[in-house]
C-alpha cells in the first residue's frame, strides 16, 4: 500500500471534514440575517415594554478620539435579529439556564427542515402541528436526537422589510406562522430535539398571545431546557435531512438570549 493511501485511510473525522470543505464536497451555509439598525425587532403592544433596536455608536473613526483606529459601542436588545432564546427568557424556564450556561454541545447538532412555505403563503397565521411533523417523519425518518427542527415558511424573504416581516393588521396585531399549543408541548416535553429554528421574528406565531397558554413555543420549549433560534435565512440551501447546525450565541452572563451566528454544514 502506498503511503498516500495509508494517509487517506487514516484521514477521519475532523481532517476529513476540513478536506471536504476545502474541495467543496461539504459546504458552509450562513443562516444568519445581517444585523443592522434596520433589523426588524419584535414590537409588543401596550402596556408591555420593548427592547431597543440594534445600533452602532461611533466612538472613533481614525480621527482625534482615535487617530489610528475605528471602533463603536453597540446598543442592542438581546432578542434582535438572528438570536437564541435561553430558558430564563421565559417564566417557565426562570430556574433554568442563561444563554452563557447553555452547553455548546446542545448548540451543534443535526438539522432537519420542515417546508411549510405553501401553508404559510396561504395563511400567514399558519401553525405547525404534530401531524405535520409526523408526516415529515414518515417521509424522512424520525427526528434526530439532540437535533434542530428548522421551519421553512418563506418568511426570510421579508426580513429586510419591517412592515411585511412583522405583518401587522389595521388593529396592530401581527400575523406570522408558529406552532400549535399541542405541537409546542410535544416538542418541549417529548421530542428528542434540542430546539427549533424559525425564519420569523420569534419562535411563536404572531398571534400567539391569544393561544392558551400564551406563546406556547416559548412556554414549553424554554420550560423544558430546549432552545429557540429566530430570523434564519437561506434554509433553501439545506436538505430536509442531513445538515449539521452550528448555533453560536454570545455567552452573555445572565443573558436571556443573544444575537447569534448560525451556520449549517451540508454535503454538496
Ligand atoms: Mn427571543
Amino acid at each position: 500500500m502506498e503511503l498516500s493511501a495509508v494517509n487517506d485511510a487514516r484521514q477521519t473525522g475532523l481532517a476529513s471534514l476540513l478536506a471536504d470543505l476545502a474541495t467543496g464536497r461539504t459546504e458552509l451555509v450562513d443562516l444568519t440575517t445581517p444585523l443592522s439598525a434596520a433589523t426588524p425587532t419584535l414590537e409588543l403592544p401596550e402596556p408591555f415594554a420593548n427592547l431597543i433596536d440594534f445600533s452602532l455608536e461611533e466612538v472613533s473613526a481614525y480621527n482625534a478620539p482615535g487617530p489610528y483606529w475605528k471602533h463603536h459601542n453597540i446598543h442592542t436588545g438581546e432578542h434582535i435579529g438572528t438570536h437564541v432564546d435561553a430558558p430564563i427568557h421565559w417564566a417557565t424556564g426562570r430556574d433554568g439556564k442563561d444563554v452563557a450556561q447553555i452547553d455548546p454541545a446542545r448548540l451543534l447538532g443535526p438539522a432537519v427542515v420542515l417546508d411549510v412555505r405553501a401553508e404559510a403563503a396561504a395563511d400567514p397565521d399558519f401553525l405547525v402541528d404534530i401531524h405535520h411533523i409526523r408526516a415529515w417523519e414518515s417521509e424522512h425518518g424520525a427526528l434526530p436526537k439532540g437535533g434542530w427542527l428548522l421551519v421553512r415558511t418563506g418568511w426570510d424573504s421579508r426580513s429586510q422589510d419591517r412592515e411585511s416581516f412583522l405583518n401587522k393588521d389595521e388593529q396592530g396585531h401581527p400575523h406570522s406562522p408558529g406552532f400549535t399549543v399541542e405541537c409546542a408541548q410535544w416538542i418541549g416535553e417529548e421530542s428528542p430535539l434540542s430546539g427549533v429554528g424559525v425564519e420569523t421574528v420569534g419562535i411563536d406565531a404572531g398571534a400567539a398571545g391569544g393561544q392558551q397558554p400564551p406563546f406556547p413555543a416559548h412556554h414549553f420549549l424554554l420550560g423544558n431546557d430546549k432552545y429557540g433560534v429566530t430570523s434564519l435565512r437561506n434554509l433553501a440551501q439545506l436538505p430536509p435531512v442531513g445538515a449539521a447546525l452550528i448555533v453560536a450565541p454570545l455567552p452573555i452572563v445572565g443573558g436571556t438570549g443573544s444575537p447569534a451566528r448560525v451556520f449549517a454544514l451540508v454535503d454538496a
